[in-house]
């Protein structure tokens, strides 16, 4: 079977052939643990599984080699731990984020039906050269200054930007270009504006490790290079992320790694998700629409969630609403109801075939439904053998090839029927209210009732009355 793959920094899709097919390597930039990984942030960890279980299928189980990082060093985890354990020596308070994010981040990520990563490094243990043979980022930041590609000022290690002639060739941006563009003001100790800090001096309470240039932590982008190549080599096969990772992130990690391996490629695909939305609009913290996996996981089986997401092919954007979470559940309703108790068979070509043109899940669901349909059929002409038969095996090995249809039958109904009585009056006084506060120009309010209802289940939706042209809302229970 011929995998092809889009890859952003050709800006094409090619067919795939790995480096080594007996190795195949893969790399995902993980999670910051500092805070519940939101509904965002599942996306690549669901849309890299699949790949992952198709290069499997495609090379052997143990041909394949997934890492996926969790980054436990940051200024945004000091923070949080500062903020939570203000009675507790910094580092101890650290440990307890760090240790208690990435333990909910696994159980979030199971919930959601992926596979474990081959290895899955704590950026922490690969600060200092300790492990036997592998990349670690001291070692890297020296060989960066040996080969001229870094520099130390005003305490820091910077690595130089326009020491690299195609710097920028991921992210299409020109250093000319970031040079009159820059509208912050240039950090004085910098050489250009976009150079980027590889270690940086840690003060007696902050994390900080001995080394070459005074105790200190690595900056962000240096973990991945070190991990990446310490489990995958100097050159590998996939790189993974969310789109919003391209630059800076990917960016400095071709940067450093191609500068301090001499290499002219760090990955031979670089793969990048899209955004995803709620309810058509950004997510963030300040409109009130932030979705944690927790959040979603509390409302929805983890399959409904992971079902909901394959539905759009991973380089679209996706807006994750109610209303599709609910087609979501009736379309695994029917899948559950024609797999009946059969055991998986074999995935049908088609199916496969949608999935190694650059992982079109969106065609593969479509297959699926095709046979639930193909199982109608057969039923309704039982005994005549005539076009259609029943696949229900087909349909399960499908299904189960992207995670999902993995419970029986009454463990689905179980699960899958929650109590989803409502109030209709404490409904109705919400909408009213939300009503009032966009007459009043209010948004803050009214968005906050609607996700208020959209926690109780109750999917809204605004329309102009035709003749009126008035703004009417109606509703409906979400499932
Ligand atoms: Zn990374």
């Amino acid at each position: 079977m011929e995998l092809k793959l889009y890859d952003t920094l050709s800006r094409e899709k090619r067919v795939f052939a790995p480096i080594d097919p007996a190795n195949v390597r893969m790399y995902v930039c993980g999670p910051t643990v500092y805070d519940y990984a939101h509904i965002g942030n599942a996306r690549p960890v669901i849309v890299f599984d699949v790949l992952f279980r198709l290069l499997r299928h495609i090379y052997g189980a143990d041909k394949v080699t997934y890492v996926r990082n969790i980054t436990d060093v940051d200024d945004k985890i000091n923070a949080r731990a500062a903020r939570d354990y203000p009675g507790i020596p910094l580092n101890d308070a650290i440990r307890k984020v760090t240790e208690q994010t990435a333990a909910q981040f696994q159980s979030d990520v199971t919930a959601l039906g992926c596979l474990q990563p081959t290895h899955q490094p704590r950026a922490t243990e690969f600060v200092l050269p300790q492990h036997a043979h592998k990349s670690d980022m001291v070692s890297l930041i020296k060989k960066l200054i040996d080969r001229g590609h870094a520099y130390t000022a005003a305490g820091e290690v910077l690595f130089d930007t326009t020491s690299m002639p195609d710097y920028g060739a991921l992210s299409g941006r020109k250093l000319e270009e970031q040079q009159a563009g820059a509208r912050v003001a240039v950090d004085a100790h910098k050489k250009h504006p976009s150079d980027f800090v590889l270690w940086k001096q840690s003060s007696a309470d902050e994390p900080g490790w001995e080394s070459p240039w005074g105790r200190g932590r690595p900056g962000w982008h240096i973990e991945c290079s070190a991990m990446s190549a310490a489990y995958l080599g100097e050159e590998f096969d996939i790189h993974g992320g969310g789109l919003d990772l391209i630059f800076p992130h990917h960016e400095n990690e071709i940067a450093q790694s191609r500068c301090a391996h001499g290499t002219s490629t760090m990955a031979n695909y670089w793969m990048h998700n899209g955004f995803l939305q709620v309810e058509g609009e950004k997510m963030s913290k300040s409109l009130c629409n932030f979705i944690t996996i927790q959040d979603v996981l509390k409302d929805w089986p983890g399959e409904v969630a992971r079902f909901n997401m394959l539905k759009t092919h991973y380089r679209q954007p996706i807006d994750w609403t109610v209303k599709s979470l609910n087609e979501s559940v009736n379309a695994l309703d029917r899948w559950y109801e024609f797999a009946g108790d059969a055991d998986p068979s074999d995935p049908t070509r088609t199916f496969l075939e949608a999935l190694a043109d650059d992982l079109n899940t969106p065609q593969a669901i479509s297959e699926i439904h095709r046979l639930t349909h193909s199982s109608r059929a057969g039923v309704m002409r039982a005994g005549q053998r005539i076009g259609s038969r029943p696949r229900p095996g087909e349909l399960r090995a499908c299904a189960n090839f992207l995670g999902l249809l993995t419970l029986t039958g009454s463990e689905w109904r179980s699960k899958a029927v929650q109590d989803t009585s409502v109030d209709v009056e404490v409904v109705q006084k919400l909408i009213a209210a939300r009503s009032a506060a966009r007459k009043s120009k209010n948004y803050a309010e009214s968005d906050r009732i609607r996700d208020e209802l959209t926690a109780m289940g109750v999917a809204i939706k605004d329309a102009k009355d035709a003749k009126t042209g008035e703004m009417t809302t109606t509703w409906e229970v979400a499932r």
